[in-house]
């Protein structure tokens, strides 16, 4: 008798072991992703091991969406519940590109309190109680980040700020003040394409960085906490048209709002509605690699005809922002700008309005 309880204990103790292995060699492998704000960058490493987690998806039926591409990051990764007390840490960081002068640092901290107004009405218009509260920290570091290569300088920014390390931040803000999630965002004053760095994982750390553009950080902490972007692929930004067209993660202007399929992502909501079912539908056939071959036409540097804020540009383009000298055409409101262009904004030469008359500006 004494012998078969061994034996049972011991194939007990096996199972659990081979289900430990399981979750070392798969669960617990690292996944990320990056999202950019309207425009983007890619990781190529980082996409190619989220292909991995997409294999086997072609007998999902039609109504399950378990493994549609859009719900990828919901319930996954280090920061999962965008509800209760939270703690967001935004980390001002000097480094060999730019520096925060205090008037900077007070205009972008005002801007950014605005956005956790606009969060916690956002959670509110859902029924969610969300509480945050804003840390603000600096640091100042050597050294500057691509957005193809950016590991070196979060580690810089985090150590200088007295975080041990990536793996460790989240775990040590919450000791330190007690909070579920404890998102980071870092920023820095200068323009440029701000962009989150997701996990599929649960240790991953998630965070986004911020330029001093961004005067409204909810789009990439709405990234942070599982939603993903519907203005490419042109077929996704087609369907979110028709079916969430004020969408914050098809355009990230200030009156855009949290649609039901992003805050079914973020878990505010437990039923997709008509219109995310929709869109679900539509945007069934989307791959990763669709997603990447849209994300990485939208990252080209060089001359280019493209689409911007509902105008079409042709002319110099620095990571898929206009950029140098190139033509703007709103087509729909008849106007023309022809001159140059810095991170997107026309500063100097002249636009051509419908009725024929110019205005120089620069
Ligand atoms: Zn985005």
């Amino acid at each position: 008798m004494k012998t078969k309880k061994n034996n049972t204990v011991w194939s007990v103790i096996a199972v659990i072991l081979f289900v430990v292995s399981m979750y070392i060699n798969y669960g617990g492998q690292e996944i990320s992703i990056i999202k950019g704000n309207n425009n983007y960058n890619s990781n190529n490493s980082s996409y190619e091991q989220l292909f991995l987690s997409y294999q086997n998806t072609d007998d999902a039926q039609a109504e399950d969406f378990s493994d549609h591409y859009y719900l990828a990051a919901k319930d996954r990764g280090d920061c999962r519940e965008l509800k209760g007390d939270i703690l967001i840490t935004i980390i001002l960081v000097d480094d060999s590109e730019s520096v925060w002068t205090p008037e900077a640092a007070a205009t972008f901290k005002a801007d950014q309190d605005k956005a956790t107004q606009r969060l916690e009405s956002d959670a509110a218009g859902y029924g969610i109680e969300l509480n945050v509260q804003m840390l603000y920290l600096n640091c100042a570091i050597e050294g500057t980040f691509s957005l193809q290569e950016y590991n070196d300088w979060v580690n810089s920014a985090l150590d200088a700020c007295g975080i041990p390390g990536p793996k460790w931040c989240s775990y040590s803000l919450k000791k330190e003040f007690g909070y579920k999630e404890n998102p980071v965002l870092f920023a820095v004053n200068r323009e440029g394409r701000s962009f989150a760095h997701l996990s599929l994982n649960r240790r991953g750390f998630e965070f986004a960085i911020l330029y001093k553009n961004m005067h409204d950080y909810r789009h990439e902490l709405y990234h942070i906490f599982g939603a993903e972007d519907y203005y490419y692929p042109k077929e996704t930004k087609a369907a979110a048209q028709k079916y969430m067209s004020d969408s914050i993660m098809l355009d990230n202007r200030q009156d855009a709002v949290v649609d039901n399929l992003t805050a079914y992502s973020l878990g505010w909501v437990d039923c997709l509605s008509e219109d995310a079912t929709g869109f679900l539908q539509e945007t069934a056939w989307i791959t990763p690699e669709y997603v990447k071959e849209a994300y990485e036409a939208q990252s080209k540097t060089g001359y280019h005809t493209m689409e911007w804020n509902g105008a079409v540009y042709t002319g110099q383009v620095v990571s898929g922002v206009p950029d140098g000298t190139g033509t703007m055409v709103w087509e729909n409101q008849g106007k023309t700008f022809r001159g140059e262009f810095v991170y997107g904004q026309p500063t100097k030469g002249t636009y051509t309005y419908s009725d024929g008359t110019t205005r120089t500006i620069g």
